[in-house]
């Protein structure tokens, strides 16, 4: 890995668990570069193309992941979301950070495609807190919600495949959680700016 590079973080769990909500937090306090994702579901009120994601067409999207320009994508409750991979190649090779926040088959392809990426699997406090908050939140209709609470069951077992696990009971304990593991990420031996040190 060159020295320079900036680190990918991929914040990653169950959705419901809090992941946007930790990552806009998390924005606001440390120089990080979002990667805004790619997706074919239709917009909800007050989302903006090209701010919370890229709206595409299932034919712009399919054209994207043939000509290789997705870092991962997956199908997610029946619509396609990706990463577009231009951005995150060149904001890491510009030696700035860059985060995610996916879906966990996302952030297993990230694993596969650039295994120095940093996986944090965002987890609730319960599964009952995560029922509650999916039903709570107002943005999914019953059926909807029902297909997120059976894929949370099995999303949860995937932790095991994470660098870290942080427990969202409360958002800014869980925002100073990820502060850490970013600051102890860059003290690594294997991504510390050593070049310079006169060993
Ligand atoms: P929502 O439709 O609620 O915005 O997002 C649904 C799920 O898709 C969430 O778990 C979210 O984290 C995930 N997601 C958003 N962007 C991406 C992406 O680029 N790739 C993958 N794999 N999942 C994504």
């Amino acid at each position: 890995m060159a020295s320079k590079e900036g680190i990918l973080i991929v914040l990653s769990g169950p959705s419901g668990a809090g992941k946007g909500t930790i990552c806009k937090s998390l924005l606001k306090e440390i120089d990080i570069q979002y990667s805004i994702s790619a997706t074919t579901r239709k917009p909800r009120p007050g989302e903006v193309d090209g701010r919370e994601y890229f709206f595409l067409t299932k034919e712009k999207f399919e054209n994207m992941i043939e000509e290789n320009g997705f870092l991962e994508w997956a199908r997610v409750y029946d619509n396609y979301y990706g990463t577009p991979r231009k951005f995150v190649e060149e904001t890491l090779s510009a030696g700035k950070d860059c985060i995610l926040e996916i879906d966990p088959q996302g952030a297993q392809k990230v694993r596969e495609n650039k295994p120095d990426g940093v996986l944090i699997f965002i987890a609730p406090p319960s599964m009952q807190e995560l029922e509650n908050r999916i039903t709570n939140r107002g943005t999914e209709d019953i059926s909807e919600i029902k297909k997120r609470l059976s894929c949370a069951r099995e999303e949860m077992l995937s932790m095991y495949n994470y660098d870290y696990v942080v427990i969202n009971d409360q958002v800014e304990k869980a925002v100073e959680k990820i502060k850490a593991i970013i600051i102890a990420e860059k003290c690594k031996i294997q991504r510390s700016k050593i070049d310079n040190l006169c060993l």
